[in-house]
């Protein structure tokens, strides 16, 4: 493999793609391809290539060696095992960045149910408001989520625990078989102890061995400057899962007031009313910015739909270092009505113009 395919390319997803975005369009290809599932030649092949472009956006650190430095600068830096570890893949033996752990992160949400080791949770969803300043400076955002947490006096255990005989702990018992060129694991529940990995022998009280209670969970984020609406997903955040994978806190990230602005990538967009007259003799209008409003020259003559450019007003670009425009578009009213001597005045105009 002497030239290695672009990540974003290989998943299918744009540069700026957010992190929920990435895992998805990873599970569908990934499905896809499983050479379980697909039996064409090049299905094993294309699904490691799948895999380690995901071990490598999926993970912040990562992606931004990545973006940085591209495919050298993760090579340079990170082993395979080091690439996939990350990702909570684990390295299967044929050379193959598959284990069990991989039909675990597809399947383990859906396939196995209940609670214990492997089971996943939900994801969890934010609104967070920004203002175009926050936008343009970036913010410090501090969260508290309503939700479970680890019980304070068990510490998430629900108990005292003794590991299952039976599947040694592991909640699952693996059936490995082999398929051509690799081999794979499947993996099941344990009936001995219903995937739990253990059994509780000493009720903790306090959560009657739940090993969560109610309580609030502070998260602090660096929002970057530049950041387009959407939703980004914070790994790890959201439903806590005791022995158990927490699902992703989904922020969905909204613009607070538009103040009249629509927005095209770094540029801000608004539309504006002036009279005909004003049109015809030039004026001056005021327009909201980021950073307050500003008075800004209409030229005499201006047409409907002219559009007037404030340069590096706009919100901070990510593709280019500097600041999109703010736009606006000029509307001319047209009165409906004169006044008899407003319609004199018109009709002299229209005298002397012809
Ligand atoms: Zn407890
Ligand atoms: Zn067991």
């Amino acid at each position: 493999m002497s030239a290695k395919r672009d990540y974003y390319e290989v998943l299918g997803v744009a540069k700026d793609a957010g992190a929920s975005e990435i895992k998805s369009q990873y599970r569908k290809l990934a499905l896809k391809f499983h050479p379980d599932r697909n039996k064409s030649e090049d299905a094993g092949e294309h699904f490691k290539e799948i895999s380690e472009a995901y071990a490598v956006l999926s993970d912040e650190k990562k992606r931004s060696m990545y973006d940085a430095h591209g495919h050298a600068g993760i090579d340079e830096k990170y082993s395979a095992e080091d690439i996939f570890g990350g990702a909570g893949f684990s390295m299967g033996g044929g050379g193959f960045g598959m284990g069990g752990s991989i039909f675990e992160t597809l399947f383990g949400s859906s396939g196995f149910g209940g609670s214990g080791p492997g089971r996943q949770g939900r994801d969890m969803l934010y609104d967070l408001e920004l203002t175009y300043s926050d936008i343009l400076h970036g913010k410090d955002v501090e969260i508290d989520i309503q939700k479970d947490v680890a019980c304070s006096g068990c510490g998430g255990n629900g108990g005292t625990r003794k590991q299952c005989s039976a599947c040694g702990g592991s909640g699952r018992i693996r059936q490995s078989r082999q398929s051509g060129f690799a081999s794979f694991v499947t993996m099941y529940p344990c009936r001995e102890c219903g995937g739990a990995g253990d059994t509780i022998t000493d009720r903790c009280k306090k959560c009657s061995g739940s090993g969560k209670q109610g309580g609030v969970h502070h998260i602090s984020r660096k929002i970057p400057p530049g950041i387009t609406e959407g939703d980004y997903a914070v790994s790890g955040e959201g439903e806590y899962v005791p022995g158990g994978q927490n699902g992703d806190l989904i922020l969905r990230i909204r613009i607070l007031d538009t103040q009249g602005f629509t927005r095209d990538g770094a540029d801000l967009i608004c539309e504006k009313r002036i009279s005909v007259t004003d049109a015809i003799l030039g004026c001056k209008i005021e327009v909201p910015m980021i950073e307050g409003a500003k008075t800004v020259n209409v030229p005499s003559g201006s047409q409907f739909g002219d559009v007037i450019t404030i340069s590096r007003h706009g919100l901070p670009s990510d593709s280019w270092r500097g600041r999109g425009d703010i736009l606006v578009r000029l509307l001319v009213d047209i009165p409906r009505k004169l006044s008899k001597e407003q319609k004199r005045m018109v009709e002299k105009l229209r005298d002397s113009s012809s």
